[in-house]
């Protein structure tokens, strides 16, 4: 997933109380593992709803195990049947907890007597916090309705009653009938030729954790970028996003050679409307991505390159539970790094990590001791949060530290070994360093000592001599931020026309929190940023501007805040504004009429900072 920069500003710290192996699942491996899922699905759209009939196959642990026990959101429940070996049915008795804020409900299943199978039937709520539905006006092309999954961290439950942890993967078949003319992709191959006559079957043969479960369907194109690559999208979107990624086959080539095999068979990419709450999901086969990267350039290819990497760091080595994210996250920006590398050079590469590292620098203090850590004490971050650019970052950091200190010739080796190694495997943080220690560390004694990686691991901060790439670029750009501030360079003498939009995103960044109008003003007025179609260049000007006090900004501000659902992009602007009175109303009014086209992912984060904004008086 790709989600900066941090919600874990947002961090609820309660303690959870769910099952011990995974603290954000109720699930109870030792007892019962699923390990094969049936999926059958109606496509609802009128009443924003899959109604569904998910048969689970079960591998009972415990000889003497007496329930299945399954995590649940908002889900309703029509009635279970348990299935034996000979596939007669019989109905059983459960109970639904009642809903915890977080983890939702926990669905208990008596069963002793061990069904082979198990067969829920139900319908999810059209408020699933695991799926957005889009009226027909809400789409690029306003011809048929919408609909997409979103299940990660533990959002699975809200449309599938399953064992929701990381831990635990499973295979999947699923048919799934839709209206006539709407096409539907899922986290399995696709078929780009597959008459859309709503009756979609899908085969998912790898054992993935349910996290990986994805849905979307809708109005939906298909165009070939490679032999074994297409893009899908709306149809208008479709042959411009096809443009934009026709290096998808040239990066799956690099990362093969660096790391292995592809073992997926396809890969493909559905480029979704724009309230999409993410960047990217590495859905298996059908990586799902915002349309705010589909700049014309190629400039944010880099989130193709992070979705691809987790076909090796996530989907196939996965972490155990969400405390262990780093081992997703921090993995997958390394090598989403290697790989921007060889398709894209090196300078773009090191411009891209040093924009995170200053990030990260610059915010990391802040945040709560334990969020800084890369695996933090388990049970005191929510699933989602757990997911922070300390993950992505730092996690990513260590890497680049690591194969400084080895180098390639060594470290690449290794990398490659670490993912034959725990292939399809769910994995724990010590279960990494374990096999760190035996095949790197103590290989190459004298290079790197376990204390500095355990600082690394389970320490706050960034340690002190962590490398840092250099930018000749970078480094013009800081003395043209400096000089701009001083007064002594005026707008118009930046020279920037040259500049990219990672030089741009930097120079940005590197601004004062507070910068004075009159410079901001010159500034727009020389290199007319307001209004701009990039979306993260316009993230980051309407911040500054809005906080220097440009009035005449905010309706340009607002119309990017209506378009864009994606937290990362949408949600800094929301937080400028709330940082004054007036500006809170003005966001206020705005949310008000987009509210229905953002995600709930995306609703949850912005209602927070209005919240946040309302408990503690503006400056
Ligand atoms: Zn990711």
């Amino acid at each position: 997933m790709r989600l900066l920069p941090t919600l874990a500003a947002s961090a609820l710290l309660l303690p959870l109380a769910a099952h011990a192996a995974d603290p954000y699942s109720y699930a109870q491996p030792d007892q019962v593992k699923v390990r094969h899922l049936d999926l059958d699905l109606t496509v609802d759209f009128p009443h924003k709803q899959l109604h569904g009939r998910a048969t689970l196959s079960l591998d009972w642990v415990n000889p003497t195990a007496a329930a299945l026990v399954l995590d649940t959101r908002d889900l309703k429940i029509a009635r279970i049947e348990g299935i034996d070996a000979k596939g007669h049915a019989s109905a059983l008795t459960y109970a639904l907890a009642p809903r915890d804020k977080q983890l939702g409900s926990k669905l208990t299943i008596a069963a002793p007597t061990h069904p082979a199978k198990v067969r829920i039937i139900y319908d999810t709520s059209p408020k699933a916090s695991g799926l957005q539905w889009l009226s027909q006006a809400q789409t690029a092309d306003k011809k048929l309705p919408f609909m997409f999954s979103q299940s990660e961290s533990i959002h699975a439950r809200s449309w599938v009653p399953l064992q929701d942890s990381p831990a635990i993967r499973l295979t999947y078949t699923a048919h799934v009938s839709a209206p006539k003319g709407v096409r539907v992709v899922m986290s399995a191959p696709n078929d780009a030729k597959h008459p859309l006559n709503g009756d979609f079957s899908f085969d998912q043969p790898h054992a993935i954790p349910s996290y990986l479960l994805a849905i979307a369907a809708g109005d939906i194109a298909a165009e070939a970028t490679g032999p074994r690559s297409a893009v899908y999208a709306e149809p208008s979107m479709v042959h411009k996003a096809a443009r934009e990624f026709d290096d998808t086959e040239k990066m799956i080539a690099t990362t093969e050679q660096l790391y292995g095999p592809y073992r997926w068979g396809r890969y493909d990419l559905i480029v979704l409307p724009p309230s999409f709450p993410f960047g990217g999901m590495e859905n298996p086969n059908m990586t799902f991505a915002t349309p705010t990267i589909v700049v014309g350039d190629k400039s944010l290819a880099s989130v193709i390159s992070h979705e691809l990497a987790h076909s090796w760091s996530g989907n196939l080595v996965t972490n155990a539970t969400w405390r262990d994210g780093w081992l997703n996250e921090g993995f997958t920006t390394y090598v989403q790094g290697r790989i921007t590398e060889a398709v894209y050079g090196k300078s773009l590469a090191d411009e891209e990590a040093l924009l995170s590292a200053r990030a990260l620098e610059k915010n990391i203090g802040n945040m709560p001791a334990n969020s800084q850590k890369l695996a933090p004490v388990p049970g005191d971050v929510d699933a989602d949060d757990a997911l922070s650019d300390v993950a992505y970052d730092k996690g990513s950091w260590f890497l680049r530290t690591l194969e400084q200190r080895f180098g390639r010739a060594a470290f690449d080796p290794y990398l490659k070994s670490y993912f034959d190694h725990f292939a399809f495997q769910s994995i724990t943080t010590e279960q990494m360093l374990a096999f760190l220690k035996a095949n790197l560390l103590d290989k190459y004694p004298g290079k790197m000592s376990e204390a500095e990686v355990k600082d690394w691991v389970y320490g706050t901060g960034i340690p002190k001599d962590a490398p840092l790439p250099t930018s000749a670029r970078f480094d013009m750009i800081d003395a043209k931020v400096k000089a701009f501030t001083a007064g002594t360079l005026s707008a118009d003498q930046l020279d920037a026309k040259g500049w990219n939009t990672q030089e741009w995103m930097y120079f940005l960044d590197r601004l004062p929190d507070a910068p004075q109008l009159a410079q901001m003003k010159a500034l727009d007025a020389a290199w007319h940023l307001t209004g701009t179609p990039n979306a993260e260049i316009g993230m980051r000007w309407y911040i500054h501007a809005i906080a220097a006090g440009d009035k005449d900004v905010w309706p340009a501000a607002r119309e990017h805040m209506s378009r864009i659902g994606r937290i990362y992009l949408t949600t800094p602007v929301y937080r400028a504004f709330a940082a004054t009175p007036e500006g809170l109303a003005y966001a206020e009014a705005s949310y008000a009429k987009t509210k229905d086209g953002y995600h709930p992912l995306t609703q949850q984060v912005i209602e927070g900072i209005f919240a946040k904004a309302k408990a503690k008086p503006a400056k």
